[in-house]
């Protein structure tokens, strides 16, 4: 099974894997944890060439097509190289971000098209698509106290985006996830760890093991 988590920064996506990663190895299962962009040696260079930028460009970061294409590289890499080879051997794939966040941040944040975002994952990771994509929902000053609290001096991010993409990026999940209610399990994240994963781990439940 290949479960995807998704939603905005300070979301508690990575808090949630691991949780979530946990209680599936209590039930006896292999479980690989892994996070976009990222997961395998070439994905990790280019997701530094994502979020640390490119000396002598400036500081002007990469366009939004250049962004695309650079994290549809990263997935075919992922995909190739651990997730499918881990779901072909049975195992569970839970991935910290995934396609959704290209739709959202490069789709709804940047610009791009939902079909160009499609094509280039048609491309890349031959259309692979979780079973199931957690997305974890919190109220921005939610997101915001977590960020400030946790994340203080954290540079792997990246900058340059005001509060109105992070907005559109927010509604562009939401709206996702209901065009396919079906692959969506909507979650409410701004209570604590312990209740947004009871909450998770209740949504998933038909596919359980
Ligand atoms: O998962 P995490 O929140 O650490 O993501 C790292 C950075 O990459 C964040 O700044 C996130 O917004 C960005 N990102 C993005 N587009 C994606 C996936 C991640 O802009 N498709």
């Amino acid at each position: 099974r290949f479960i995807a988590l998704e939603g905005g920064e300070g979301a508690g996506k990575s808090t949630q894997a691991r949780l979530l990663a946990d209680a599936l190895r209590q039930r006896g299962v292999e479980v690989v944890s892994t996070r976009e962009p990222g997961g395998t040696p070439g994905a990790e260079a280019i997701r530094s060439l994502l979020l640390e930028g490119v000396e002598g460009d400036g500081g002007d970061g990469w366009n939004p097509r250049a962004e695309a294409l650079l994290f549809a590289a990263a997935r075919s890499d992922h995909v190739h190289r651990l997730i499918r080879p881990a779901l072909a051997r049975g195992a569970w794939v839970i991935c910290d971000r995934y396609l959704d966040s290209s739709r959202a941040y490069q789709g709804g944040g940047g610009g791009l098209s939902d079909a160009d975002i499609g094509m280039l994952h048609a491309i890349g990771s031959e259309g692979l698509v979780p079973d199931m994509t957690v997305l974890i929902e919190v109220s921005p000053n939610v997101a915001m106290r977590r960020l400030a609290a946790r994340d203080e001096g954290r540079t792997d991010r990246i900058g340059g985006r005001d509060a109105a993409y992070h907005a559109r990026v927010a509604g562009a999940f939401r709206t996702i996830s209901q065009s396919e209610p079906e692959r969506f399990a909507r979650i409410e994240g701004d209570g604590d760890p312990q209740t947004t994963h009871a909450l998770i781990f209740a949504a998933l439940t038909p596919i359980l093991p």
